[in-house]
């Protein structure tokens, strides 16, 4: 063989025989891939030229308008077909590139990793190994190359099949006449027929190459006809159709965000995410050096507790769409956001292991949580009102958020709202007093500074800051009433993470959370002495027939209130716990305790004679009373109250 033939013809040889099989069958579980690869290899060959142009290297006077790629469907000939007009490659270059792709290390990759997994794409071979243009026939089984350099090199044509031989030639004269740039004809093979299919094609685009920066005119094959019946055959050479690019060349994110609009934003927002709604506000994020990345990260508008909680984050490399949500990149509290992120610094291809141990990736992951706290505060700060217009919907992010990352709570934990139940919002600070907090945040230092045995004594006396809460505005209306007019600020709580939530504020902020129903407070009671009366006791646990009821007296500043039953706040959340996580429904029975109200005149009635049939009746029907407000009655229950109704009432009738 003449050293001629040798150059021209030749096998990717040994190292083919095994990447081929891997490129087809193994290399990326989404097949789909291999369009993104192709159009963005253009993308390159078109900004490569460019920056020649730029640089002064190329002296060819080319339109700045005209770079293009144009991705064509032929179903006749079952090929697709992607042109660009960018730099070219000369036949050396052609062998260099895509001939050897022996690049060290890629076999031995292959050979180890080869049988182990399914999951190619995670081990991101193809980036690591300039194999991107061989993802091409993970659908082809023959992929032709014809290019013309950018330099005198004349155009050379490339063909290789599945076996991986190749054979360089000539270009025929009307492939020549295609000019400067690359055409990459996929002949797709048939276990690929669906990308044969415009709208499948069309889909693929959309996905990964909506914000590449070169103009992509899709044609799928279809008009032509309808055209040419429509024109009668009346073809003018130089009347080009109206043509739209399926891409945005320059997306917001890499504008800068004092040159974007409220409305772009919104309007980007619509259309990538498909979300009629507009966003509640955004983020547009633009870390220099080193970190290099930008991105536009949006708060959707949530209608309903819950409802779409599944965010979007795409990843984006150079505008070329990567991935959604890939949670190492994005805290993965952040996911529930939707939003952009264009990260140059990271490869293509990227495994996870990757990701994982990069120290690039915890630093960018780091910079997004610093910008979110950074608005938030700001909202906090600047804009106090629409803050708070915002805080029911937002509110589930930030407490996620604060469970999840440590770091973020510290840094958005003085812009924490609370909602109250008169329909304010107040933080923890303005809860609590800001005095109150700085005193008994002093109180826990010096408990702290005198260490081991002298806690004890002094931790009796810590002032314990408590806030009180409710869960459900109208079950615990009665309780509610009981504080609000007692001058104490309600705060409500009515999802299920409100209550992770409040434990993550007890252990940060030395303080303590109780629910209306968990107890008496303080500031519930009246002065004055509250005697405690055996019989009364004893007569509550037989009505209630709880033989070890806690009974216990005070006296009560709102005199209407008779008894208040309660549950420990502790004992509670443990129950609602084993129920969220379906460890039964509070079998044991509940650890209730009864406060009768001394200053209340039906107590006073029954202590005064406690063994009479009627203080029973009383007993018993104030027990129902306040089991109604603790909880449903059971239908035993509910019958014994109605009764227990009825013949009050009719007792009322015999008196007159
Ligand atoms: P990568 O793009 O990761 O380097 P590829 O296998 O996709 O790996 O491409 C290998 C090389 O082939 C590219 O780096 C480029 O030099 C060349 N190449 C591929 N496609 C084109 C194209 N459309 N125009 C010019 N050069 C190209």
């Amino acid at each position: 063989m003449s050293v001629e033939e040798e150059r021209k013809r030749g096998g990717i040889s040994v190292e083919t025989e095994h990447i081929f099989p891997i490129i087809k069958k193994w290399l990326y579980s989404e097949k789909e891939i291999f369009l993104r690869e192709i159009v963005s290899n253009a993308c390159d060959a078109v900004t490569k030229l460019k920056r020649l142009c730029s640089l002064g290297e190329v002296t060819v006077d080319i339109d700045p308008e005209s770079y293009r790629i144009d991705v064509k469907l032929d179903k006749e000939a079952k090929t697709l077909s992607v042109r660009d007009n960018g730099i070219g490659m000369s036949e050396e270059e052609l062998q260099k590139y895509i001939c050897s792709i022996a690049l060290s290390g890629a076999l031995d990759f292959i050979q180890k990793y080869e049988g182990e997994s399914e999951n190619g794409a995670e081990n991101g071979i193809i980036g690591h190994f300039g194999l991107g243009f061989y993802s091409s026939f993970m659908v082809s089984d023959t992929v032709e190359i014809i290019t013309k350099s950018y330099t005198d090199a004349p155009a050379v044509k490339w063909v290789c099949g599945e076996d991986g031989e190749y054979e360089i030639s000539e270009p025929d004269e009307d492939e020549k006449a295609l000019g400067r740039g690359t055409t990459v004809v996929m002949h797709i093979s048939s276990d690929g027929e669906e990308y044969l299919q415009g709208y499948k094609i069309r889909e693929i685009l959309d996905k990964y190459c909506s914000f590449m920066p070169v103009p992509i005119y899709f044609d799928d094959g279809e008009h032509e006809d309808e055209k040419e019946s429509e024109n009668d055959g009346e073809k003018s050479e130089d009347k080009e159709p109206e043509e739209k690019p399926i891409n945005e060349v320059t997306p917001l994110w890499l504008k800068n965000p004092s040159d974007c609009t409220d409305e772009e934003y919104r309007d980007f927002y619509h259309k990538v995410f498909g979300d009629w709604r507009d966003p509640l506000f955004w983020i547009h994020i633009s870390a220099d050096y080193p970190l290099n990345f930008k991105g536009i990260l949006y708060f959707p508008k949530l209608n309903e507790q819950y409802e779409n909680l599944e965010g979007k984050i795409k990843l984006y490399y150079n505008q070329v769409f990567v991935a959604d949500n890939i949670k190492e990149v994005i805290p993965e509290f952040l996911l529930m956001l939707r939003g952009v992120l264009d990260c140059p610094e990271l490869p293509l291809n990227v495994s996870r292991s990757y990701l994982q141990n990069s120290t690039y990736v915890k630093k960018v992951s780091q910079h997004i949580v610093k910008k979110v706290a950074d608005k938030l505060n700001g909202m906090f700060g600047n804009e106090r009102e629409k803050y708070e217009g915002l805080w029911d919907d937002i509110k589930i992010f930030v407490e996620y958020g604060c469970i999840r990352d440590e770091k973020f709570y510290e840094r958005v934990k003085d812009s924490i709202l609370l909602p109250l139940t008169n329909g304010k919002y107040v933080t923890t600070d303005e809860y609590f007093g800001t005095e109150a907090s700085e005193e008994s945040e002093k109180k826990a230092e010096t408990t702290e500074e005198t260490g081991g045995e002298a806690t004890e004594t002094t931790e009796e006396k810590k002032p314990e800051k408590i806030a009180y809460y409710c869960n459900d505005k109208t079950a615990e209306a009665h309780y509610i009433d009981t504080y609000v007019s007692a001058g104490i600020d309600v705060i409500y709580l009515g999802t299920v993470i409100d209550n992770q939530f409040i434990s993550l504020l007890e252990r940060e902020q030395n303080c303590k959370f109780a629910r209306v129903d968990a107890g008496i407070a303080d500031a519930l009671k009246a002065d004055g002495e509250a005697a405690h009366d055996d019989k009364v006791e004893a007569l509550f646990r037989r009505v209630s027939g709880i033989s070890d009821l806690t009974v216990q007296f005070e006296r009560l500043r709102d005199a209407s209130t008779p008894t208040i039953l309660t549950e420990g706040e502790d004992e509670r959340r443990m129950n609602d716990m084993m129920r969220i996580y379906g460890m039964g429904e509070g079998d044991a029975p509940k650890k209730y305790t009864l406060t009768v109200n001394l200053e209340n005149g039906l107590i006073g009635q029954i202590s005064g004679d406690p063994d009479g049939e009627l203080a029973e009746k009383t007993a018993k029907y104030l027990w129902s009373l306040a089991l109604i407000c603790q909880r449903r009655l059971t239908s035993d229950e509910m019958k014994d109250f109605i009764s227990d109704s009825c013949d009050i009432l009719g007792r009322l009738y015999e008196k007159n």
